[in-house]
Parts: C-alpha cells; structure tokens; sequence
C-alpha cells in the first residue's frame, strides 16, 4: 500500500474522539490478493461498544441542537477531505478487500457523495402544520433526531456503506456508534480519521472493531440508549439483530442479501445487454447485494447471448486490484471462495455447462476465474442463492409471463434488472417485479439520488435519497390549546 498519507492507516478505535487501544489484544489483517498482513487491529468487544454508546449520548444532545447549516458546513468539510484523499482511501479498500483500483476510486466518490447529499438534505427536515379541528387549536409536526444510532457494515463496500448510514443519521442530529466488519476495519477507521480532522465534534461518530460481532450486536441492539439500529449484510444476521432489537422495540433499518434476476428479452438490443451484464454481475467480483445472480435469457437469442457473453468473460484479467488492467481481484476469504465452487459444482453437476471459466483460478489464494454456465434450471442452488462470486448462470426461457414467475420466485427483493425496448412490455415488466430496486437496459444504478433497499426478506427501509433521512427522525405531534 503506497500512501501519500501515512497517517491514515490506524489500528486502535475511535470512540468519543479518542484512539483507543484494546490493552494490546489484537486481530491479524491479511490483503487478500497477497495474503500478506496489513496490520494488527485493536481487538475490542461489548465493553467498547457500550462505552462508544455512553460517549455518543453524552455528545449528542448538543449536537442535535446545533443549527442544521452548521451541521452541514461540518459534514462538507468531511467530503472535501475524504476526496482529497480519494487515491489513498482506495488503495486502502483494494488492499483490504481485493477490489480493483478503478472501483475502489469510484466507491470513495460514492461514499463521499452521501456526505454532501445528506449534509444538504439535513437542512430541509420540515415539519408540518395542520388544518385544526377546533378554532382554538393549533396542531404541529415536529421532526426530530432519533437520537444513538447502532450500524453494523459489511465488507463489500467498506467505505459507501458506511457513509450511506453515517451521513444520514449525523446530518438529522443523531450519533452513530458503528461496528464494521471484521474483513475491513482499515477503511472505517481512515474515515474516522478523516471526520476528527474536518472538525466533528467528540462522541458524534464512533467505530469500534472487533471479531466478537455477535457480542458487540448484542450490545447494539440491547442497550436502551440506542433507538436505531441500522445494518447492511446477510438476511441470516439480519433476522437476528431485528429479533434481538424486539426487546427494546428498536427502529430498525436493513440492507440484506438479494437473489437479483437480470431478464434479457429477444427485443434487447443485445451489445447493450451483453456490457451491462458484465457491469452488474462481476462488478467487484460478482461480490455485491446487487449482482445479477440468475441471468434469464429469451430462447431466440440464448445461444448469441451466451456466445458473446463468454467471449467477453473469457478476456477478463484476474489478478491483485492494484495492478493495471486487472477487472477481477480475489473473493473476499476461504468461505466466499467455498461458496462459489459449491455452487458451480452443483450447477455442473446436475448438467450445466462452463463455456469459460468453472474453477480456481492458477494465481491461487481465493482467486476464482470469471465463468459462464449455459444450461440452467431452476433445481440447481444458484437458483435460491445468492452466489456472490463472478459466476454468470444463464437460463433459458420462453415468455414473458413464464420469466416474471421464475424472476419472482424467491425469498428474497432488493433488485431486478431487465433489458427491453418494447415500451408496454417495459411498464409492465417494472410493475410485475417484486423488487425494490428494478433497472431497466442499464446495469448500474447506485447513486446517492435514488432509494436503495429492498423488499421480502432483503430488507426493511431505504438508504440514500431524500427518504433516507426519515429513518433516523422521529415525528411529534404537538397539540396546543388555548389560542
Ligand atoms: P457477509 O456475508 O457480508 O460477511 P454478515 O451478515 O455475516 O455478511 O456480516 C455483515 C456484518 O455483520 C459484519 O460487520 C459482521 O461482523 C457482522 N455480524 C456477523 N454476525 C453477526 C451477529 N451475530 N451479530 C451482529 N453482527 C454480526
């Protein structure tokens, strides 16, 4: 890792604006792509968390009681100096979790771009005055900050899922105490680093690493000072922090695993379906929520399809994310890498075909070959789980009503994606998904502006937008009387 800025790399915590050791017990930090270590993180538990808790409701009354445009001019000090530091801030995300350079650079600008979204959102919080229902009544909505927030992050963007929730909440006047994952704790803590230099005061933004994730969950989504948990990961971890939340009757918001249909029609324009699919479904190896994970494909252009589609894949340089010209880095760990080949093994062994790629790759470690499977039916695992590796599963099908069935089939709802000119079949295809999310003849659309989230069992509630902020408000109704 070359840094401009050496002092962004820390390993202790940051808790009410302090560094915090963890009386020298620590967790190893390997780069996947090398398997070299990184660093020796401070190895903190539930004791930590309840201090950061303790420390975020002593700071946050005051803060909430702060004008919003100072708030704002806070936050936009943050932004400017997280893309001042852009190059540094990705060689630390690639470095941690194997993602090529060119996408951990645009990750930043992502993450940033939640900072500058929200400090502005933060100023237009409005509240509301009725129509009474007598002539001495005056009736009022007030909106204000939920108060501590917990927030538990996963790894796959180890910088813009953290500012997705971390802006929001500080802009409307909330504290944040936050446990990132384990895998990458280096892009939390230069994010910290970065917030105590634009001047956030103490106690606002708390990170506390650790491996005990469970015990610090606990505490999160137990302790009564925390209001709001907010957390993006799997639908397996998510269920727990909601039902552990239950005791407290927390608010709570969660990102969770998708199951994302990516519909090619036979009136696609098919260059554009066949580059879009390689954007959405080995974006980061194939490693996030929002991957196409079944690629449904119309019979009458299958066999194009796939044959273009494998000749693009099958040029896909593997290698360290550091390097130039490499488009896929290393899965994240042995269990990302365990999970991709029992799914193509599963999928190869009940008849499916791998027209490139289907095995490790010759670099080793947790490299895995970008691969194509023709041949899919709906019995192979792929169909039900999410893969979360650079694996591209086609199925075939028939008609419209019979792929909106297959698409529909799961547990699972955060996003679909479809690729049509016919506009009727467009409209109707876009209101048929049970998703939160469909994109339509593009394969990316994560920005700041428009709601993430899902619906099923990916989630409850939105992040980003102008109705991200909602989730970290609480509205009063005050009745005055007397008038
Ligand atoms: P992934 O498959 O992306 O690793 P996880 O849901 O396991 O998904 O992890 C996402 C985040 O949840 C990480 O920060 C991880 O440490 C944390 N986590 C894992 N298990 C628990 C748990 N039982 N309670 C709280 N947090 C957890």
């Amino acid at each position: 890792m070359k840094l401009k800025d050496k002092a962004l790399l820390k390993t202790a915590s940051y808790v009410g604006g302090e560094w915090l050791d963890a009386g020298g017990k620590t967790f190893a930090l390997n780069n996947p792509a090398t398997g070299d270590k990184l660093a020796d993180i401070a190895d903190h538990g539930a004791a930590t968390i309840r201090l950061a808790i303790d420390k975020a409701a002593a700071a946050q009354k005051e803060w909430a009681a702060r004008t919003a445009k100072d708030r704002a001019m806070l936050m936009r000090g943050w932004f400017n100096l997280i893309m001042e530091n852009q190059e540094d801030l990705a060689q630390i995300i690639t470095a941690e979790m194997g993602k090529p350079l060119a996408e951990a650079r645009g990750e930043v600008a992502y993450g940033a771009s939640f900072i500058d979204w929200f400090a502005e959102e933060g100023r237009r919080i409005s509240g509301d005055i009725l129509q009474p229902h007598m002539t001495d009544k005056r009736l009022m909505v007030l909106k204000q900050p939920i108060g501590v927030v917990g927030a538990i992050t996963p790894w796959n963007f180890p910088n813009a899922m953290i500012t997705r929730k971390i802006a929001p909440a500080i802009a409307a006047g909330c504290a944040v105490v936050l446990k990132p994952a384990e895998q990458t704790p280096l892009s939390a803590l230069a994010l910290a680093e970065l917030a105590d230099r634009a001047g956030l005061p103490a106690g606002i933004v708390n990170i506390v690493n650790g491996m005990d994730a469970p015990a610090m969950g606990l505490e999160l989504t137990t302790n009564p000072i925390v209001r709001k948990v907010t957390f993006t990961g799997s639908t397996e971890v998510g269920r727990i922090l909601m039902k552990q939340s239950a005791d407290t009757i927390k608010k709570v918001s969660l990102e969770l695993g998708g199951n994302a249909p990516l519909i090619i029609f036979d009136d696609a324009d098919i260059d554009v379906a066949v580059r879009e699919t390689l954007a959405s479904k080995f974006r980061n190896a194939g490693q996030t929520c929002v991957c196409a994970n079944r690629i449904f494909v119309q019979d009458g252009i299958y066999d194009d399809f796939a044959a273009a589609l494998t000749a693009k894949v099958s040029e896909m340089k593997v290698g360290n994310g550091a390097d130039d010209g490499v488009v896929t880095g290393p899965l994240i760990d042995g269990q990302g890498l365990d999970k991709v080949e029992r799914h193509v093994a599963d999928a190869l062994g009940k008849g499916a075909v791998a027209t490139t790629g289907g095995s490790k790759h010759d670099l080793g470690l947790t490299f895995f070959t970008p691969t194509v499977l023709t041949g899919m039916t709906t019995d192979m695992q792929i169909f039900k789980e999410e893969t979360f590796g650079p694996v591209a599963p086609l199925f075939r099908f028939k008609t419209e009503e019979e792929v909106v069935a297959m698409a529909n089939d799961t547990i699972f709802g955060l996003a679909g994606y479809f690729f049509a000119r016919d506009m009727a079949r467009v409209w109707r295809v876009a209101e048929a998904l049970e998703y939160g999310i469909v994109s339509v003849n593009t394969g990316i659309f994560s920005n700041e502006i428009g709601p993430f989230g899902g619906v099923k069992q990916s989630g409850i509630g939105r992040e980003g937008s102008k109705y991200g902020i909602d989730d970290f408000l609480e509205m009063k109704y005050v009745c005055l009387g007397e008038i």
